[in-house]
């Protein structure tokens, strides 16, 4: 069978990329090293209950929205039921915050602003900044010629803030330490000082004006769907099949050789995976030498380490929301000794409930939780180097410190109703995904990896494209979706289509 275009990789990124392009009438297969689709988005089942792999929660589902958008065209969206998040929990040392994400960016000014009433015009001021940026985010994605000409006078903000961190930002508007605490708070693994500010701002006013949704019957609904509707178009996927080489012919892709010694030709290969791996490991010799230096000055965003609880208990008499950021007070700090490779004692933890949402993913008077904390590749020598036993000790010792710290800031006596408990490393997101140092987010979101500082979709070499969340322009589950929507554009105008 020949085909048009090979997807290496079945996450997000290669999915949409795939179910894009079968829509354009191209025959396309995805090669997928697991056993499952999906990547970093998938859930697994241990009895009756359904747990969510990794990701919490994603935006721009609504009509209109980037994501429906875009799972519209590839006809995954009649496979899908969202549930909008309505509340969110940020609980600080000194005091805390509930979030109501129905309300837009009014609703959420006006609870900071009642935390830190003499900030107000800041605050006023900030989020006038904010929405700048966003617009100019949306007029950059549908950008035409005389935008182009014109992009210092339409892209100001852009133009300005390229290089600010968040940090920089808010020690500019603010003197409340209290306040820059909360305005950081984002999933991104990166403190103020290190995190771009115009990906915040992005990420925020995206937030604040689509809203953040969770899909019926767990995160792996997402994958399947996209799955479906690329199978529909009469794509292919071959799973347990690693690509090992990219095979490069005068400066042009020809195909695509797996573990097991398979050719695979094609004009057009996609890879969706780690970009060290795409551009340094699989590429022959030649291109290892001449990208060698940018693929390995790329920063990586920190892996993460979860746990995976079955609780029986009753939690309607806490009235907990979905999502909880239960966070440490210093994430500079935190940050500082996770680059050393430590884990801090009391360490930042996100808390969600899935069941809370749909109450399909657990028995009846059961829940899941999962706790999520940023968590270095190299604790303790790489989590005990090759000692199996050491590696399952270390591992439950950080699964008793983070329930430890969720039971002492936020729900007490959780450890009394704990039925089932399971955790993931660094070491367990790397093996089951490849991705670089289990990295939880793909390329870290710093200012110099904002936007066009991020590695093209577009390689040097001729057929090769990159999605994912190593390339433009962002990581996550929407941000990965953009890079597929992108590399789709790209590959039917170049085979006519
Ligand atoms: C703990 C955690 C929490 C997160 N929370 C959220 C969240 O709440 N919301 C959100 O939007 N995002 C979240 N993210 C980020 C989001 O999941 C990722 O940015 C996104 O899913 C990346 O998709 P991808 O397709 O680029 O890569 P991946 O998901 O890594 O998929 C790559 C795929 O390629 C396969 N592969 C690798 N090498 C090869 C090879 N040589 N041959 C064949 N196949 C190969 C892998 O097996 C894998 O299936 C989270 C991530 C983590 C780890």
């Amino acid at each position: 069978m020949n085909y048009d275009v090979i997807i290496i990789g079945g996450g997000i990124g290669g999915l949409t990329t795939g179910a894009l392009l079968v829509r354009r009438g191209l025959r396309v297969l995805i090669l997928e090293r697991g056993s499952r689709i999906g990547g970093y988005v998938t859930s697994f089942k241990r009895g009756a209950l359904t747990f969510d792999a990794t990701g919490a929660f994603l935006g721009g589902c609504e009509e209109g929205g980037e994501f429906y958008k875009i799972l519209v065209q590839t006809g995954a969206q009649r496979h899908l039921r969202f549930l909008r998040i309505e509340t969110a929990r940020n609980i600080y040392p000194d005091f805390s915050l509930e979030l109501h994400l129905r309300g837009g960016f009014e609703e959420y000014i006006k609870g900071v602003r009642e935390l830190f009433p003499q900030e107000r015009k800041a605050l006023r001021d900030y989020f006038d900044l904010i929405g700048k940026i966003g617009g100019e985010i949306n007029r950059f994605t549908g950008l035409t010629w005389w935008h182009k000409v014109l992009f210092p006078f339409y892209f100001r903000h852009l133009i300005l803030y390229q290089r600010a961190s968040l940090g920089r930002v808010l020690d500019s508007y603010f003197q409340n330490e209290g306040i820059k605490q909360v305005l950081a708070t984002l999933p991104s693994h990166l403190p103020p000082s290190h995190l771009s500010f115009l990906f915040t701002a992005t990420l925020i006013s995206k937030v604040l004006t689509q809203g953040v949704w969770y899909p019926q019957g767990g995160m792996g609904a997402i994958p399947q769907a996209l799955e479906a509707a690329f199978s529909e178009g009469g794509g292919e996927v071959q799973l347990n099949t690693e690509v090992e080489r990219i095979e490069v012919e005068g400066g042009r892709v020809k195909g695509v050789l797996t573990r097991r010694g398979d050719f695979f030709p094609a004009r057009t290969v996609v890879a969706a995976i780690n970009i060290r791996r795409a551009l340094s490991d699989l590429l022959p010799e030649e291109y290892d030498s001449k990208l060698y230096d940018w693929v390995h000055a790329l920063e990586y965003s920190l892996s993460s380490f979860l746990v995976y609880l079955g609780v029986e208990v009753d939690l309607a008499p806490l009235a907990l929301p979905y999502l909880t950021y239960l966070s440490s007070g210093n994430t500079e700090m935190e940050y500082e000794q996770l680059r050393r490779g430590e884990m801090p004692d009391d360490p930042t933890v996100i808390i969600t409930i899935p069941t809370l949402l749909d109450s399909s993913l657990a028995p009846r008077g059961h829940h899941v939780l999962r706790l999520i904390t940023p968590a270095p590749y190299g604790f303790r020598n790489g989590w005990g180097g090759n000692d199996r036993s050491l590696y399952l000790e270390i591992k439950d010792e950080m699964t008793q410190r983070l329930i430890r710290t969720v039971e002492a800031r936020y729900i007490s006596g959780l450890s009394a109703h704990i039925k089932f408990v399971e955790a993931a490393t660094p070491l367990t997101l790397e093996r089951y995904t490849g991705n670089e140092r289990g990295a939880t987010y793909g390329l870290a979101p710093t200012p110099r990896q904002f936007g066009r500082g991020r590695p093209a979709n577009k390689t040097p070499i001729k057929g090769l494209y990159l999605a994912g969340h190593y390339t433009r322009p962002s990581h996550g589950i929407v941000g990965t979706a953009i890079s597929g929507s992108f590399v789709a554009e790209m590959i039917s105008r170049e085979q006519g289509r």
